[in-house]
């Protein structure tokens, strides 16, 4: 399956959550066994390279495509979450949204200097999510060796954001827009 056939899987809702948003759901793609194995076999691909032993995937789209990832690779998975959601003691960093903050979140002692971690989520937009991701996993000293998204939308500026960083960005598509 090429990459768009994967894209003509994705199913565009215009206006939401709000008016002008055009949400980009996986859903659609997920629930097509071909198209959901092909999208995750890409992004092993991608993946295997850059060589990581902890896959950290974001709360909560990202956790579908990080977990497969991880045993295709090896690698253990670490899922990066939203606030008050983890047990155990956090580090948390908060970051901006289009209107409010949010916070994400790591267990205490998941990630450690020496680990090799690799961000997996479903979409990058404005970038401020997977940012705050790679500032965790700093404090944490561990190398972020790359970040892997299904979907970029790179009119945002988000994979710009972060390869400016020094983290290295891919996707398996685009739309343009926002
Ligand atoms: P950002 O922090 O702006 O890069 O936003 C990325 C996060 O918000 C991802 O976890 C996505 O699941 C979600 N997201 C942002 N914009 C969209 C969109 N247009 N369609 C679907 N999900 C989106």
């Amino acid at each position: 399956m090429n990459r768009d056939q994967l894209k003509a899987l994705v199913r565009t809702i215009r206006d939401f959550p709000k008016p002008g948003i055009q949400f980009r759901d996986i859903s659609t793609l997920l629930a097509d066994g071909p198209g959901f194995a092909a999208a995750v076999a890409a992004m092993t691909d991608i993946a295997r390279p850059l060589a990581p032993d902890r896959i950290i995937a974001i709360d909560a789209r990202g956790f579908l495509f990080g977990a497969p990832v991880a045993v295709a690779l090896g690698a253990g998975v670490i899922p990066a979450r939203k606030q008050g959601k983890l047990p155990g003691a956090t580090l948390g960093v908060d970051y901006d949204l289009e209107y409010g903050t949010d916070r994400l979140e790591l267990h205490v002692g998941a990630v450690l200097p020496g680990h090799r971690a690799l961000i997996v989520d479903d979409l990058i937009a404005t970038g401020g999510t997977a940012m705050a991701c790679v500032k965790l996993l700093r404090e944490a000293g561990a190398e972020v060796v790359g970040a892997v998204f299904a979907i970029d939308l790179p009119d945002l500026g988000g994979a710009d954001r972060l390869r400016a960083e020094g983290v290295p960005v891919e996707s398996l598509m685009a739309f343009g827009g926002h």
